[in-house]
């Protein structure tokens, strides 16, 4: 026996089995050439931002595109940052969007399939078998420096300074040690890490592939970087490399944060003798900042950071994947102009159409995209949604965060939605099944506030109640146009019959029919017939822009319409 074996054996005492045990139980999964095995690993510190679920969805569309595996594996080796809850939060994200893992660690905190454990604390004796075995020969070494932990820290915030272009050698003094020093430091009780001998000098380079970058040459590692924390358990370097070769992951998609330290990553996987796997970064998702400038989404300023917040402002998840997909394949725009109607799983997603510069994550782009998803959808799928988006309204998260102002609290909406079904449905089908429906709607949180005067959220008690410009107080024409109105009015009349009524009135009440003649002679009107069609819109909705006025009387029908012209004539008067 070699006395790196003995020194192996000083410091794996428990470690009984070696690695062949564990690439016996792990058999390759037979996959044809070009099938890809991905899988989304997140640390559970909190909640899902939005840059992680972009990398997500694509690792579920690479493995779906090539009828692969998608997989969920949990990276909670480091304790101090984890937050209670959040694997499940992750989880049940991913469910929300229809993204469900083919295998991995489930939302029952249970694994689901053969490849497990999917949860790297639960994977300490596999980490420490290969650490052993990196001992054993002469690759890794117990570094026995006090604090090693924080030892690290320095060198990885020297790291962040660098790019990557350029390594700086760090050597450990323990990488030397001699069999007798280290049985004297393990008797005297000293903790101890594991670190990789690297045998890269300052200067060295080594060829990297990503998929989407290509081919690039970046400065080798050459520090002795840490394989098994002083607490037993690996940091990412270690744990990635030992889960992806085991679970035959072919695809490791990732953030871009990842490049400064992928040299180590290539050391590692060559140290262990593991065929490397393929590498995409997807790049961080930008914005324009305050200042006009481009900046990285953050999770301190922007709430649209959050994954939570879609769901809580009522934005479809069609949208939100259709918007994500336009980020991450160049060619969606002309596919979906191609195809205005067709389901976006359809659309033939390819890893080649990846850019490699920042998209801009722009909300307003994302609402434009989701208004034409909800202008296509049926009244009774409105409905659904709207209800749904209402029940499950988080008023804690609400709370924290400087979510949208609501005229309504949801469950109280959701309770006049549920006793209101088919009015509700009626009303989502003013203006939608029609050549070209409205695009108004961006979001369920949209609905409250933009069908107020349908959903008994309009009772006006002051002419400031009404969205308009126009002087409402003493307006003696609009006060005798509604008066009129409100005489001949009936929802039961047929829309050619309903609108000459308003011409009439109009006509009655000094109101130009003609805009030519209006126009030639104002001086002789109170207004045009649009300004009497704008005052009777304004008395029924409160609003100088609405769907179909008349099919939104029809549903409103005789009794309120009037209500709302006797009303509004008393607050203008
Ligand atoms: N746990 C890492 C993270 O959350 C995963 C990186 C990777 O996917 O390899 O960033």
């Amino acid at each position: 026996m070699t006395d790196f074996e003995k020194i192996a054996n000083l410091l794996f005492p428990n470690i009984t089995k070696d690695v062949e045990y564990w690439e016996n139980k792990y058999k390759s999964r037979n996959l044809p050439d070009g099938v890809e095995v991905t899988r989304f690993a997140p640390s559970p510190t909190g909640y899902m931002h939005i840059g992680h679920f972009f990398g997500a969805n694509l690792d579920y569309r690479l493995a779906k595109s090539t009828n692969g595996l998608f997989l969920f594996r949990l990276e909670d080796t480091d304790k101090k940052r984890e937050i209670e809850g959040s694997d499940i939060v992750a989880l049940k994200t991913l469910a929300y969007y229809g993204i469900v893992p083919d295998e991995g660690f489930t939302v029952n905190r249970t694994d689901n399939g053969n490849y497990g454990p999917y949860r790297q604390s639960d994977r300490t004796e596999i980490y420490q078998t290969y650490a052993k075995k990196l001992v054993a020969e002469g690759k890794a070494f117990p570094c026995f420096c006090d604090k090693p932990e924080g030892k690290l820290d320095v060198i990885e915030k020297r790291e962040q300074q660098l790019n990557s272009d350029s390594q700086i050698e760090e050597k450990d003094p323990c990488r030397n040690l001699t069999l007798s020093q280290v049985e004297a430091k393990l008797k005297a009780g000293k903790s101890f890490c594991i670190r990789l001998k690297s045998n890269g000098k300052e200067g060295d380079k080594v060829k990297v592939f990503d998929v989407v970058r290509g081919e690039r040459e970046i400065g080798a590692n050459c520090k002795d970087v840490v394989l098994i924390k002083d607490n037993g358990i690996p940091p990412y370097a270690f744990a990635h490399p030992i889960d992806d070769h085991l679970m035959k992951v072919t695809t490791v998609v990732r953030g871009e944060e990842w490049i400064s330290t992928w040299p180590q990553h290539v050391e590692i996987f060559n140290a262990l003798g593991f065929k490397p796997v393929k590498y995409i970064h997807t790049p961080v998702l930008c914005k324009i900042g305050e200042n006009g400038n481009k900046r990285k989404i953050s999770k301190s300023k922007d709430p649209e950071a959050d994954m939570r917040y879609y769901i809580q402002a009522g934005l479809p998840k069609q949208a939100v994947l259709e918007y994500l997909l336009n980020l991450l394949n160049s060619n969606f725009e002309d596919w979906r102009a191609k195809n205005p109607n067709e389901n976006v799983e359809n659309f033939p997603f390819s890893a080649k159409k990846i850019g490699t510069s920042s998209p801009f994550f722009d909300v307003v782009k994302l609402e434009d995209v989701s208004k034409n998803i909800i202008s296509k959808m049926t009244a009774e799928q409105v409905y659904e949604e709207t209800l749904n988006w209402a029940l499950n309204y988080d008023e804690e998260f609400a709370n924290q965060t400087n979510s949208q102002k609501l005229n309504v609290k949801p469950s109280d909406f959701a309770e006049y939605l549920k006793n209101n079904k088919q009015y509700a449905i009626d009303t989502f089908s003013i203006d939608r099944y029609t050549a070209k429906p409205r695009k108004d709607i961006a979001k369920w949180s949209d609905v409250p506030s933009y069908f107020n005067y349908m959903f008994g959220l309009f009772n006006p008690t002051s002419v400031s109640d009404y969205e308009s410009d126009i002087e409402l107080k003493y307006n003696t024409s609009a006060l005798s146009l509604i008066k009129e109105y409100r005489h001949v009015f009936s929802c039961e009349d047929d829309k050619e019959t309903w609108f000459n009524k308003i011409k009439e009135v109009a006509k009655t009440c000094n109101f130009a029919i003609d805009n030519k003649e209006y126009k030639q002679n104002p001086e002789c009107y109170v207004g045009n017939l649009a300004l009497a069609c704008t005052y009777i819109r304004l008395a029924v909705t409160g609003k100088t822009n609405s769907p179909d006025l008349y099919s939104i009387c029809k549903v409103l029908k005789d009794d309120v319409v009037k209500q709302r012209l006797t009303t509004f004539m008393e607050l203008i008067k």
